[in-house]
């Protein structure tokens, strides 16, 4: 892929059949969006960027203007971060990036991290999971616990995760009891829930598979019945 500013598309047509990522800064000055509007083609991605500190709320308003013309082209969005600290990291990006991908208004993510340029890739594939616009790996849904769970979920949650985590595209739920896990767990594809002290019952889905289960085999028992349901694969 090639980066044009979009300065540069004044001084030449951009060529038909080549995916080209036209880059725009904000805040974005009416004289280069018209430019896209005039010569964008079909094939272009075109890539809002935003320096450190500078809100990206504008571009719900310049895609609007985008759809209003019937241009539908894939919209990205580059944003850098300086946060030292890596949840802050983490807060911040999915603030910014979040809702805009669940609305379905941009289609990737680009975070230039200063501080944690190792991790910048890591993240947006997590963000773009969390919203469901890129799914690339297991999605773990679990609750936070608390009086009515009876048996090790923060042991448990860890051992299901490092069992599975490697079954791209599937939903596991660990919750902490039976009263409320079923009805919170969403619409993952397999639910371990805890049943009464150091008890785990399996789903598939909504179906109450396997009851009772003592928590020390219940991840041997959870990988038996994904194995069951055709969903396993061995980890490379
Ligand atoms: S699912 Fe059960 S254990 Fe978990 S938070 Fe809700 S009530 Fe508590």
């Amino acid at each position: 892929f090639k980066i044009i500013r979009i300065e540069e598309c004044v001084k030449y047509q951009i060529s038909e059949n080549q995916n080209n990522f036209i880059e725009l800064n904000l805040p974005v000055d009416p004289k280069s969006f018209a430019l896209i509007l005039d010569r964008i083609t079909t094939d272009d991605i075109i890539l809002f960027s935003a320096s450190r500190d500078q809100e990206i709320i504008e571009v719900r308003k310049l895609i609007s203007s985008l759809l209003n013309r019937e241009i539908k082209n894939p919209v990205v969005i580059k944003k850098t971060y300086e946060d030292e600290n890596y949840d802050e990291l983490i807060v911040h990006t999915s603030a910014d990036f979040g809702s805009l991908l669940i609305d379905g208004l941009i289609d990737g993510v680009w975070i230039e991290s200063l501080k944690h340029e190792d991790k910048s890739t890591l993240l947006s594939f997590r963000i773009l999971q969390a919203s469901g616009s890129r799914i690339s790996s297991t999605e773990f849904i679990a609750c936070p616990s608390c009086g009515r769970t009876k048996y090790n979920i923060e042991q448990a949650f860890e051992d299901v995760k490092k069992a599975t985590d490697h079954l791209c595209g599937l939903k596991i739920a660990v919750m902490g009891c039976i009263v409320n896990g079923p009805g919170e767990m969403a619409d993952a594809d397999y639910g371990y829930i805890g049943a009464g002290n150091g008890k785990v019952n399996l789903y598939k889905s909504r179906d109450l598979i396997k009851q009772g289960i003592d928590e020390k085999q219940a991840v041997a028992e959870l990988i038996a019945l994904i194995k069951k349901y055709g969903d396993w694969k061995e980890k490379n």
